[in-house]
């Protein structure tokens, strides 16, 4: 499969599935968007076209690139006919450790055999994804961040037994929708959440231990280091739910009592205390804040 090839399937169509749909239809490849429920589909639709209506008001789009876009997206239910014509499917779904074993086990029965099977994990394996599969050589990693249409790296992730020719297919292709690529083996956390939740879980620490208020260390970091965002404000940003699982990935499979959790973060997720998407975090939201 060179980076001219066509043919992509998404396969969940959530924040992270729709941005990568939207990416690939942007520049030019036949996208295939499948999800579980018709409303989530309805509502993946409906987030990609309020974008693409942003990127046409700031100019960076056309009237007719963004019809064209929309158009080739194809929105389906139907994992195994999503599958069947791929050149690539890229894996979106839930982060469930079970859930995607499942699904690269379904895609790998449904995709032609050059098909590659990426995963657009925070944390899971990819070596063990690509283990459930009869073609590790052709699974990897493919990391974009949030949100897809805006941010530049994609982390590209090599399994233990990713081909380079499947490395350089992917990089390629990385490079054809104007990101950057980025080479990384397979270890809990990648590179990004392995140097950035370790940032975000001492900053907590420092709530815990009364060093400073939540506002101080962000302003501490955004002044004093140039963050755009402060790492509280962040945490609450990427979910709190989400920190401690990725924390535990990262003490699990490092085994390092350094990648502990912070207690203050296990307990406020204990009490509901997600962050932005319930309204209460390390600061608090109102709708539209
Ligand atoms: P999300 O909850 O917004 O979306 C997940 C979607 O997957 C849902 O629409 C769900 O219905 C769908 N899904 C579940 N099971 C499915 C199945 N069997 N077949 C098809 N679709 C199925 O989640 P998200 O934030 O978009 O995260 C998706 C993946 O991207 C996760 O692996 C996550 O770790 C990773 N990721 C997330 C971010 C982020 O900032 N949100 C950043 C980088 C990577």
């Amino acid at each position: 499969m060179s980076a001219e090839k066509k043919a992509v399937t998404v396969v969940g169509s959530g924040t992270m599935g729709n941005g990568i749909a939207h990416v690939f239809a942007q520049f030019g490849y036949s996208v295939t968007l499948c999800d579980v429920k018709q409303e989530f589909l309805d509502r993946a639709l409906n987030i990609i076209r309020g974008n693409l209506d942003r990127q046409l008001k700031k100019g960076t789009i056309t009237e007719e690139q963004k019809a064209q876009t929309f158009g080739r997206i194809h929105p389906t239910l139907d994992l195994q006919g999503a599958s069947k014509g791929a050149d690539l499917v890229i894996e979106a779904a839930t982060e469930n450790e079970q859930l995607k074993k499942q699904l690269f086990k379904d895609i790998d029965k449904f995709a032609p055999a050059g098909c590659i099977i990426a995963s657009n994990t925070s944390s899971i394996s990819i070596t063990e994804l690509a283990a459930v599969t009869s073609r590790p050589d052709k699974v990897i990693g493919m990391h974009f961040m949030n949100p897809v249409p805006v941010m530049k790296l994609v982390e590209v992730i090599r399994g233990l037994a990713t081909s380079n020719e499947t490395f350089q297919t992917i990089k390629a292709l990385s490079e054809s929708l104007e990101k950057v690529p980025v080479e990384v083996n397979d270890y809990p956390g990648f590179v990004s959440n392995r140097v950035l939740l370790p940032m975000l879980n001492e900053a907590m620490y420092c709530v815990m231990e009364g060093v400073a208020t939540p506002e101080s260390i962000d302003t501490v970091m955004k002044l004093g280091m140039n963050h755009p965002m402060g790492p509280l404000a962040l945490a609450d940003f990427i979910g709190l739910d989400v920190c401690l699982s990725i924390m535990e990935v990262l003490h699990t499979g490092l085994g390092d009592s350094k990648y502990r959790a912070c207690p203050l973060l296990k307990k406020m997720v204990a009490a509901g205390h997600l962050g932005r998407k319930t309204g209460k975090g390390f600061y608090i939201y109102t709708t539209g804040s």
